[in-house]
């Protein structure tokens, strides 16, 4: 199978109704599954309608190694007993298909997952709750915010960037309108979140500064834009690839073959590499529930201190004891970031 020509490796961008489109290294091809393995998801799909969020294996691996207490071992029970296997195909699943001509073909496997973007639903039945896929292998969350007009709301970051912790996605923090207003005080603010280990760049669709750099911290990964409503993210999307628009009602024009409405979610290739996925999956993200017993680790400055408060399952809101409100106290970790951890976990912000 390796040398055969008519086999190639791609990505599904896009798919309804049983048929996908496929980017490849020869265009796009639009693809039905072989029969075996529509078998195979059937049958997968009605012998196990297990459907907890998968948390990949090697998150799992860092916590037990950071701390050592009981909370460790609840998730690694927990994470260890959620994994499931993918029981359909998603968009953003590498797959080997088979060419049948210049456009068509069959998707022969699929590969390995990186990572999901699933929720949970009610299957047809309404009984039975099932795991449903939005988007496979994204691996970055650009979080948009501006420098003014929204002014920028570090809230919304923090919760941003503990879901993108959370789904074990790498974020990149983008600030846009910069020729609108170079305040210290944002920078201030981007230099605290460069000490904690994020990304962070400068934007203007106005004069296409930093647009070449976002281009290239695009290349080679499955992105989304997310950030609230008037900050740029279209007008951004639209300097990095001019034309582009993230909807999920599109006519394809890769194939050329007619209107393909998709029910979830749709990748886009990017001319210099790449792959954006539109509003679906910036949907999915937004919906995505960070247990609680996670939100500490999602913060990364907290994790030196876990499992070091006086009460072993100390929520580092108000407790005696609590190292973390020590290191608030002793301006460790920054104050804005803690109140935003406690919105976050009382449920003010989620
Ligand atoms: P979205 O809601 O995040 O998709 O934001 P839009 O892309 O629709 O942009 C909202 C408004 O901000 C529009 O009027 C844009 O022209 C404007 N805008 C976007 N980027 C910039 C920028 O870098 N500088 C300035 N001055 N305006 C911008
Ligand atoms: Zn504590």
């Amino acid at each position: 199978m390796i040398n055969d020509p008519a086999i190639l490796t791609g990505m599904v961008l896009s798919g309804a109704h049983g048929i996908y489109d496929v980017h490849t290294n020869e265009g796009v091809v639009r693809c039905t599954l072989r029969g075996k393995l529509k078998r195979a998801f059937a049958q997968a799909y009605s012998a196990k309608p297990v459907t907890k969020f998968r948390q990949p294996q090697h998150r799992v691996n860092k916590v037990v190694s950071s701390i050592q207490d009981s909370r460790s071992q609840r998730i690694e029970k927990r994470d260890s007993s959620e994994i499931t296997l993918p029981t359909r195909l998603s968009i953003g699943d590498y797959v080997k298909i088979r060419k049948l001509d210049a456009s068509t073909g069959l998707i022969e496997e699929i590969l390995p997952r990186q990572s999901e973007l699933a929720r949970r639903d009610a299957d047809s039945s309404g009984h039975k709750l099932v795991q449903q896929t939005l988007l496979a292998n994204l691996d970055q969350v650009v979080i948009v915010l501006a420098t003014t007009q929204p002014e920028p709301h570090f809230g919304f970051l923090d919760r941003y960037l503990a879901i993108c912790e959370s789904a074990q996605l790498t974020p990149l923090v983008c600030i846009n309108k910069l020729d609108l207003s170079h305040h210290s005080r944002i920078e201030e603010e981007a230099a605290l979140y460069c000490r904690l280990g994020y990304k962070v760049i400068f934007t203007s669709t106005q004069t296409g500064e930093g647009i070449d750099q976002l281009h290239t911290l695009l290349e080679e990964h499955t992105s989304l834009f997310t950030g609230p409503s008037g900050v740029g993210k279209s007008s951004l999307v639209n300097a990095l690839e001019p034309g582009m628009t993230l909807r999920t009602d599109v006519v394809s024009s890769a194939t050329g073959k007619g209107r393909h409405t998709t029910t979830g979610s749709q990748l886009y290739p990017l001319s210099g590499g790449g792959w954006l996925a539109d509003s679906a999956g910036i949907r999915a993200l937004a919906a995505w529930d960070i247990p609680l017993e996670d939100l500490t680790w999602c913060f990364v400055e907290f994790r030196p201190y876990l499992g070091e408060c006086i009460y072993s399952d100390c929520s580092h809101v108000d407790e005696e004891g609590c190292m973390i409100i020590q290191a608030v106290g002793d301006q460790i970790i920054d104050e804005h970031r803690y109140r935003s951890y406690v919105r976050m976990y009382t449920g003010e912000e989620r």
